[in-house]
């Protein structure tokens, strides 16, 4: 039974190249005006097309929106042969009343946050250009017109799917800052393309923007021409960063039908995106401590493991998060901390292996389905870009914490694509310096324009 259910999370070479391929198909059906309506994997184009240059300068906002947390950034940028940032930033919870309430009251609080780091440091009159990073499936009608497509992460603030995020901000904006007539539109973009900026800002060659956090998502450099999606905003030179929006790979194709557990099926049943996002219900922090639990209670309950459990947390949906399975791969063998979440067990050896035997299988499907859509993207670039260093700007918790998430996302990915010349970058809150630096460069650009 136990073999039997690591088995079930264990993926030959083979069989991940083929979902590579099939990935690669619906990356190219996407893109296709034809078959974009039908395919499950969006191409979002962002209109983001250029990577800073060095010559930005000045001081700009980024607001961050992510899956968990809001943040607010003052981000000084500061041009010159070594150009220079300089980050002040504070992190605001957002709380499951604010993500599942109205989208009023979820706009509403991320102003009153701004007003009350604007009040702190005395920066009240002097609202400054904002780069809004929104870490969710937008469609991009100019690099100032940004409708939400659909919620995911357990977000499902009500009025806010196929509205305009900056209006929504601007509008929130203008209820509380009413004295002030304030005239601001901010740069909405999405956590990848931040983060793809972000590194670019310091690595030349980067063209890919990823994101292993409560989501997952990858964004890259594709050529205008080959984006037939743009229409009429089509200039045929240059390139323009494609949010692909990879977590709902296998949404409609049926394309991870056959490694679907039924443990990942239950996770998705109980969640607020039913039959939504289902590649990155395999990969993101947002389920991986789920699926632990899941597979912990089962082989529980049919007496292969804890034969007697004396946990309220197990007993409960995400009682069990992402940061504990990192714990315990962490921290195994040498200290055993599950009493810290009141995880009292039989502390037999074979408990201990097992749960870590879990995480880790968890682990390892997590991060190489991951390199399979880096290299799916990666054999896209190619195309355009020719066989060059390609450069991956990272972010995320689950990249940045989890002990062995990293390492197996690099190794499987250089061990299945050896072909490939990928490098991963950690770009340390990327998303939100990001979204200023792009929030900069559209400030130079119409600077230049209205000069
Ligand atoms: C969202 C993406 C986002 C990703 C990582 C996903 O759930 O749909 O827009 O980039 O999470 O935050
Ligand atoms: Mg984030």
């Amino acid at each position: 039974m136990v073999d039997h259910v690591i088995e079930s999370l264990s993926l030959s070479d083979d069989h991940l190249m083929r979902l590579s391929s099939k990935m690669s198909q619906e990356l190219v059906r996407g893109l296709h005006q034809s078959t974009n309506d039908e395919a499950e994997i969006k191409m979002l184009p962002s209109f983001v097309t250029s990577t800073p240059d060095g010559s930005e300068n000045g001081e700009f906002l980024a607001l961050d929106l992510g899956g968990t947390n809001f943040r607010i950034i003052l981000v000084k940028i500061q041009s010159g042969d070594s150009p220079k940032i300089q980050m002040d930033n504070q992190v605001y919870a957002i709380s499951n009343e604010l993500m599942t309430g109205t989208g009023t009251q979820l706009f509403d609080h991320m102003v009153n946050c701004l007003w009350d780091f604007l009040v702190e440091r005395d920066m009240m009159c002097q609202l400054l250009p904002i780069g809004f990073t929104f870490s969710f499936p937008t469609k991009n009608l100019g690099i100032k017109q940004t409708i939400l497509v659909n919620w995911s992460k357990g977000f499902t603030a009500t009025g806010v799917v196929g509205e305009d995020i900056g209006q929504l901000l601007n509008d929130a904006i203008n209820r509380k800052f009413k004295n002030f007539e304030l005239k601001i539109m901010a740069t909405v973009v999405n956590d990848t393309v931040g983060t793809l900026v972000s590194c670019a800002f310091d690595h030349h060659d980067t063209c890919m923007g990823l994101i292993v956090g409560t989501g997952t998502n990858m964004c890259y450099m594709e050529a205008q021409s080959n984006i037939e999606l743009l229409n009429n905003h089509k200039t045929l030179e240059g390139e323009m960063c494609i949010n692909t929006e990879w977590g709902a790979f296998g949404d409609n194709s049926g394309a991870l039908d056959e490694i679907k557990t039924s443990y990942d099926i239950d996770i998705d049943r109980n969640s607020p995106n039913v039959g939504q996002h289902i590649f990155e219900k395999m990969i993101s922090g947002m389920y991986m401590g789920e699926l632990a639990r899941l597979i912990i209670v089962d082989l529980s309950n049919k007496g292969h493991l804890f034969q007697s459990i004396d946990s309220n947390s197990l007993f409960y949906k995400s009682g069990f998060s992402t940061a504990f399975v990192s714990q315990i791969l962490h921290s195994f063998p040498s200290i055993w901390c599950f009493n810290k979440i009141n995880f009292v067990i039989v502390t037999k050896e074979i408990n201990k292996k097992l749960c870590c035997y879990i995480c880790e299988s968890l682990s390892i499907r997590a991060a190489s389905l991951c390199a399979i859509g880096v290299i799916a993207v990666a054999r896209k670039i190619i195309e355009h870009r020719g066989q060059r260093h390609l450069v991956v700007g990272v972010d995320g918790s689950v990249y940045r914490k989890h002990p062995t998430f990293k390492s197996l996302l690099i190794n499987t990915t250089h061990r299945l694509a050896p072909e490939l010349n990928i490098d991963f970058q950690l770009s340390t809150d990327g998303s939100g310096r990001g979204a200023a630096l792009v929030a900069a460069v559209e400030s130079r650009i119409q600077h230049i324009v209205t000069q």
